[in-house]
């Protein structure tokens, strides 16, 4: 197979995904805004339908149907719903992924089943106040050993999304405080574990569909079983999930500039101005040349990085690359759309206001690495500093759809 003709399976795929999205998720935005509540269901519908499972062993509940069809679907919903899209990070990604690719039988059976299928929420959660581009440098959180079978977490997190609506996330801390990288660990964290407290952050993105929330942990007690690999070893299952929900990140990002592409060509179209449509105007041509290639060159930098993932492959490089380039394209498509939209780009009663997608794009050109860093793992790699996939970190478990 080739990354540039795609499988009837892929097709299939994402025809289910596209009516899923417009049958089952398009008619019902407005209400789960106006209810301002999480809509559990439809995560729990997409579970159903497999859509979190594609990268995960039939065993374990998955549906096995490989990276690339998840960047599908990831991708279709996002085109309709950035915030339902983003559930695909905690549902598919560095939750349970996490756990598949790090955790000890007993914690893969009990916890990745339930986020996958939908009846859990997820979160991760590595940021701190002190900033997320130096996670384990910043990182005060603090774990320290409570009887033989324990550990207590104490400390704040911020910008942990979805943490005060989910179930169990992937929470890092610090074993050992004086040590940067290696003092750092992973835990899973059950919410209604004592001493967990969440805020939420009031954000400019779909706000009840994909909310934010700091987490205050005070005497938060985890079991020892609860601790994900080796004391020490957090910042390497850290990276190790970011360079896998580095596929979700471009694959939403894609989507959303897709949705900016469609609603750009309907307006260009629909409105006159000086006695000819919009679309005829060479200038505005311009736009949706560099919108449409800009867009086709991220979703194929998106495949590559998933059709490396179902090789097996280590890709933090083609990760990087891909989540660097989908968001500056979402970045330009949003403010492109903004320019033919003229005065009704800043009209908030429009079903769905570009600036909604520019902030979405300011939130995929910062999470999961921010741009600079991005481009400082590229060129570095490009210059012959730093081979990016040196670390050699793969996944775990054979599927089914693997190349
Ligand atoms: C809505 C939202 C949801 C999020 N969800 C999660 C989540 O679920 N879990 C989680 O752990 N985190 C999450 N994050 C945090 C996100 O990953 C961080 O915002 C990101 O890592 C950047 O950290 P920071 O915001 O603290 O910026 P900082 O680290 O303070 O950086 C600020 C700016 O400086 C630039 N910069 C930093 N270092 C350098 C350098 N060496 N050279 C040049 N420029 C540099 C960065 O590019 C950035 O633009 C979320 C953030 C947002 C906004």
């Amino acid at each position: 197979m080739s990354i540039y003709d795609l499988t009837e399976e892929n097709r299939v795929v994402r025809e289910r995904a596209r009516s899923f999205a417009e049958e089952e998720i398009s008619p019902n935005l407005a209400r789960w805004e106006e209810s301002e509540e999480f809509p559990y269901d439809v995560v729990r519908r997409m579970g159903e339908e497999g859509f979190y499972g594609s990268c995960f062993p039939e065993e374990y509940g998955g549906s096995e149907l490989g990276f690339l069809n998840l960047a599908i679907v990831c991708e279709e919903i996002s085109r309709v719903s950035p915030g339902i899209g983003s559930t695909f990070n905690a549902q598919a990604m560095t939750v349970p992924f996490t756990i598949l690719n790090w955790g000890t039988k007993q914690q893969i059976e009990r916890y990745v089943p339930p986020l996958i299928q939908g009846e859990k929420i997820g979160f991760f959660s590595l940021t701190e106040p002190g900033g997320g581009s130096d996670a384990a440098g910043s990182m005060k959180t603090r774990a320290s050993r409570d009887g033989a079978d324990g550990y207590l977490l104490d400390g704040h997190k911020k910008w942990a999304s979805l943490a005060g609506i989910a179930h169990t996330g992937v929470l890092f801390a610090k074993t050992d405080p004086e040590a940067t990288h290696k003092g750092v660990s992973a835990f899973i964290v059950e919410t209604d574990a004592p001493g967990f407290v969440t805020r939420k952050i009031p954000t400019t993105l779909d706000m009840h569909l994909f909310p934010s929330f700091e987490i205050l942990l005070e005497d938060c007690r985890v079991p020892s079983g609860n601790l994900l690999s080796d004391e020490g070893d957090g910042f390497r299952v850290a990276m190790n999930a970011l360079d896998f929900g580095r596929l979700t990140i471009p694959a939403r990002a894609v989507g959303v500039a897709q949705a900016c592409l469609e609603r750009a060509v309907d307006f260009c179209n629909e409105r006159v101005v000086g006695g000819h449509r919009l679309g005829e105007y060479q200038l505005i041509q311009g736009l949706i040349a560099d919108m449409t290639v800009q867009i086709e060159a991220a979703r194929l930098l998106t495949y590559k990085s998933a059709h490396l993932k179902d090789r097996g492959e280590a890709t933090t490089r083609e990760s990087a690359h891909s989540k660097y380039f989908a968001a500056e394209t979402l970045w330009n498509a949003a403010q492109a759309l903004a320019e033919i939209y003229g005065g009704r780009a800043v009209a908030l009663e429009d079903e769905y206001p570009v600036s909604r997608y520019l902030s979405w794009a300011n939130l995929f050109r910062t999470g999961e690495g921010p741009q600079n860093i991005q481009r400082i793992l590229i060129s570095e790699d490009t210059l012959g500093f730093k081979d990016a996939n040196r670390h050699n970190i793969k996944r775990r478990f054979p599927l089914k759809s693997d190349l």
